[in-house]
C-alpha cells in the first residue's frame, strides 16, 4: 500500500491520477491533497477519499472548506507555506506534484529533504532548478518518478537497460494545433483557437506552451535532469498522432520506443505504481485506426520558444529560470488577451537578454531571478 498526497489535486493531471487511485484501492491510500483556489471541488475529493489532510492555497477560502469539513477526521490548513509542511508527514510515502508552475519548487524541495519519493508532473521545477533538484534527490536517496508522458516513455524504453547508456533520445512533439502555420499566420491566432489541442486535455497554461513549442522546449531541460544527459543527446521530433510517445537510442544503434493512446492516466499509473505494471481496462491501440504514424522536423523559426528553450539550456545556470519565469507571465498575459501569441516569444527574448545571468545559482538566486525575469516581463507588457 503506498500512501500519496497529491500537490493540485483539481487539476488536469491531478483529477486523472485521482481516477487512478480510486479504481486501485488495494494498491493506493490517499493521505493529502491540495489546491490553489478550486474549493467545492477539493471539498468533493475530501468528503470521497477521506484523506488525512487538505490544504486550500489561496486563504480567503480556508473558512468555507473548513466548515465543509468539520465534521470529518480530515486536517485543513490553508496558504502556500502548508504546501510544504503537509508533504513532510510520516504518513506520507510518495508525493505527486501536479501543482502548475514555479510555485511547485518550494513543495518539492521539502518533500525531496523529508526523504519523500517523488512522481513529477510539474515539469517546471527540473526547468528552473534541475540541478539543485537532482543533487537534492541524491542526497536524500529519494527516486524522481517521471509522470511526463514523453519521459515516461523513455523511463519505461530504459527498464531493464541499467548498464547501457543512452546515445541519445529523441522526443516526440504533437505540434500543436498550429503545426505548419507560418509566423504570419501566427500573429492574430486567438486564445481559444490555441486552447484547442488535437491530442490532448489539458490545463490552460500547459496547452499553451504546446501550441507555441514551449512546452516541448521545457521538456528537453526537464529530461537532460531526469535522465543525466549531455545537451547533444537530446532531439525533437513532431509526431502528431501522439501515438509514440518518445525513443530511446543505445550504443549499439537500437531505438527502443514506448507506444500507446494518448492518455495520461497510463503514465501517470507507471510513476504512482512502479515498479508494478497495475492492470487496467483504458482502451487499447490498434495499428488499424492509425494506418500512418508519421514524423517531421520541428519548425524552430516559426515556432521560435523551442528553439529559446534549447539557447538556455545550453547557456545553463539560472537562464532556464529566467525562461521559465518570463513564459509564466507571458502565458498568463495571453490567456487574459493582453499580447498576441508571436509577442510571447519576444518577452521570452528580451527577459534572456536582460536578467541578470548567474552560472552557478544558489535557491536564492532562483527566487530573485524569478522575482526579476517576473519584474521584467511585466514591464514589457506595460502592466
Ligand atoms: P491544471 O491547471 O489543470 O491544474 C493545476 C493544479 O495546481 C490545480 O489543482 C490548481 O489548484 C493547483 N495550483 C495551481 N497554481 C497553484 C499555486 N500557486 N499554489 C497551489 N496550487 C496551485 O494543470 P495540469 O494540466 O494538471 O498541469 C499540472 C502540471 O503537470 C504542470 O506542470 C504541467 O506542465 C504538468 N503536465 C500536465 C500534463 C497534462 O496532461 N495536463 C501532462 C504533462 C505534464
Ligand atoms: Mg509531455
Amino acid at each position: 500500500m503506498k500512501r500519496i498526497a497529491i500537490l493540485g489535486s483539481t487539476g488536469s493531471i491531478g483529477t486523472q491520477a485521482l481516477e487512478v487511485i480510486r479504481a486501485n484501492p488495494e494498491s493506493f491510500e490517499l493521505e493529502v491533497i491540495t489546491a490553489n483556489s478550486n474549493a467545492d471541488l477539493l471539498i468533493a475529493q475530501a468528503l470521497e477519499f477521506k484523506p488525512n489532510a487538505v490544504v486550500i492555497a489561496r486563504d480567503e477560502h480556508y473558512e468555507y472548506v473548513r466548515q465543509a469539513l468539520q465534521h470529518e477526521d480530515i486536517k485543513v490548513y490553508a496558504g502556500a507555506n502548508a504546501l510544504g509542511s503537509v508533504v513532510e508527514m510520516s504518513t506520507v510515502d510518495m508525493v505527486l506534484t501536479a501543482m502548475v508552475g514555479y510555485a511547485g519548487l518550494l513543495p518539492t524541495i521539502r518533500a525531496i529533504k523529508a526523504g519523500k519519493q517523488i512522481a513529477l508532473a510539474n515539469k517546471e521545477t527540473l526547468v528552473v532548478a534541475g540541478q539543485l533538484i537532482t543533487e537534492l534527490a541524491r542526497q536524500h536517496a529519494v527516486n524522481i518518478y517521471p509522470v511526463d508522458s514523453e519521459h515516461s516513455a523513455i523511463f519505461q524504453c530504459l527498464a531493464g537497460e541499467f548498464h547501457n547508456p543512452i546515445e541519445k533520445i529523441i522526443l516526440t512533439a504533437s505540434g500543436g494545433p498550429f503545426r505548419g502555420r507560418t509566423a504570419e499566420e501566427l500573429k492574430h491566432v486567438t486564445k481559444a483557437q490555441a486552447l484547442k489541442h488535437p491530442n490532448w486535455e489539458m490545463g490552460a497554461k500547459i496547452t499553451i506552451d504546446s501550441a507555441s513549442l514551449m512546452n516541448k522546449g521545457l521538456e528537453v531541460i526537464e529530461a537532460k535532469w531526469l535522465f543525466a544527459l549531455r545537451n547533444e543527446q537530446i532531439e525533437v521530433v513532431v509526431h502528431p498522432q501522439s501515438i509514440v510517445h518518445s525513443l530511446v537510442q543505445f550504443g549499439d544503434g537500437s531505438i527502443k520506443a514506448q507506444l500507446g493512446l494518448p492518455d495520461m492516466k497510463l503514465p501517470i499509473q507507471y510513476a504512482l505504481g512502479y515498479p508494478q505494471r497495475l492492470k487496467s481496462d483504458y482502451p487499447r491501440f490498434s495499428f488499424m485506426d492509425y494506418p500512418q504514424l508519421t514524423f517531421e522536423q520541428p519548425d524552430l523559426k516559426t515556432f521560435r520558444n523551442l528553439q529559446l528553450a534549447f539557447d538556455a539550456m545550453e547557456k545553463g545556470g539560472n537562464m532556464p529560470c529566467i525562461l521559465n519565469a518570463a513564459n509564466e507571465v507571458a502565458v498568463s498575459a495571453f490567456l487574459h488577451d493582453q499580447v498576441g501569441f508571436l509577442q510571447m516569444s519576444d518577452i521570452l527574448e528580451s527577459c534572456m537578454a536582460k536578467v541578470t545571468y548567474i552560472a552557478n545559482p544558489s535557491y536564492d538566486d532562483y527566487v530573485n531571478t524569478d522575482k526579476e525575469a517576473r519584474r521584467q516581463a511585466a514591464a514589457l507588457i506595460g502592466k
